[in-house]
């Protein structure tokens, strides 16, 4: 079927920073049908599309882009959200959703008010090894996972300064990533139990976090997050289960059963994003997972604050 003019969704792209440019362009180009029809950008946008200072300059000018995607950091997200929302358009959000859970709850409900599509996107959760791992281990019983998410913060985020403020989320930025794995894998959901997290002195928010987690039959989850790995990265989550052991590597795109590695597929996180966001606006839908998120405030919630030598980029 070919897709007509009428046919496409025209896409808004609001904060045009790294993963905007290293994802999400490049994604929504190698779908045939949509198309990124201008920009929200502070600071220019991408050259050749055009692009408007602010969302409610977009959203008076162009009534005919129906789909807004964010990809600014998460402490203003709800406020752009809110005003796309508002405006009667679909919206897709980056992880993580918000900077609280209450204004991510708020926006789902003000969605299915207006009668919108609000997709809070977890790339990782799309990543090739993911959805063979969840079918894999729904007929097994659990006895222990282990996840090591670290990682050197200096290679990842040279000069955000915003991940280190309040709502930054700090290393649970990618750790988030795990957790959306985690609570997507799991055929039951697990409940945080203790958490030591590691703040620089100089810094609001981690650099490292170790969390256990309990579930049912006797499950233990244990994670450790670093953002002072140099050398090899590691993101790796391992299952022993009483069928052999369940490991995904690289994020989520390696998956290998007792070390024999398993053939997986998929489109990429985020192309899978963008189909995915297409069919939640065909099915007259929304897509809003906030368990990541509650393991986070969780941690926050109950964490020992250890503190270590301060960062400087
Ligand atoms: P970034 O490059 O530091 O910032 C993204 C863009 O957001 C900026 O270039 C700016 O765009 C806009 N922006 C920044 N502060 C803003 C504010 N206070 N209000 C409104 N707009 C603001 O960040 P990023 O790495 O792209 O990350 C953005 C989001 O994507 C985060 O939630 C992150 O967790 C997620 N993410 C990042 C990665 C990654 O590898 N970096 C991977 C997956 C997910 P303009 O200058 O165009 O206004």
């Amino acid at each position: 079927m070919t897709v007509t003019d009428l046919d496409m969704l025209e896409i808004a792209l609001v904060g045009v920073g790294k993963i905007a440019r290293d994802q999400h362009i490049p994604a929504i180009a190698a779908n045939g049908a949509m198309r990124v029809a201008a920009t929200v950008s502070r600071t220019g946008g991408i050259e050749g599309v055009e692009n408007h200072a602010s969302l409610p300059m977009l959203l008076h000018a162009r009534p005919d882009i129906s789909a807004v995607s964010l990809c600014m950091p998460p402490q203003a997200r709800y406020v752009y959200a809110a005003e796309a929302i508002l405006a009667g358009r679909h919206v897709m959000l980056e992880k993580p959703p918000g900077a609280t859970v209450s204004e991510v709850l708020a926006l789902k409900d003000l969605a299915a008010e207006k009668g919108v599509t609000l997709f809070a996107t977890w790339h990782s959760r799309h990543a090739a090894g993911v959805a063979a791992a969840k079918a894999w281990l729904a007929d097994k019983a659990i006895a222990r996972v282990r996840i090591d998410w670290k990682e050197d913060v200096r290679h990842w985020h040279p000069g955000q300064d915003w991940i280190w403020e309040p709502g930054g989320l700090g290393v649970f930025d990618p750790g988030i990533n795990a957790l959306s794995i985690l609570t997507e894998i799991l055929p039951a959901p697990v409940r945080l139990t203790s958490a030591d997290l590691t703040f620089p002195e100089n810094r609001a928010q981690p650099i490292a976090a170790d969390l256990r987690f309990a579930g049912a039959d006797g499950l233990a989850v244990e994670a450790e997050f670093d953002w002072r790995q140099t050398g090899p990265q590691t993101w790796d989550i391992t299952a022993e289960t009483d069928a052999g052991t369940l490991r995904l590597s690289e994020g989520g795109a390696k998956l290998a059963i007792d070390d024999a590695p398993q053939r997986v597929a998929g489109l990429g996180e985020y192309p899978d994003l963008y189909r995915r966001f297409a069919e939640l606006i065909a099915q007259g839908e929304s897509d809003v997972d906030v368990a990541p998120l509650l393991h986070v405030a969780d941690a926050f919630l109950t964490g020992r604050r250890l503190a270590t030598e301060p960062f400087h980029d």
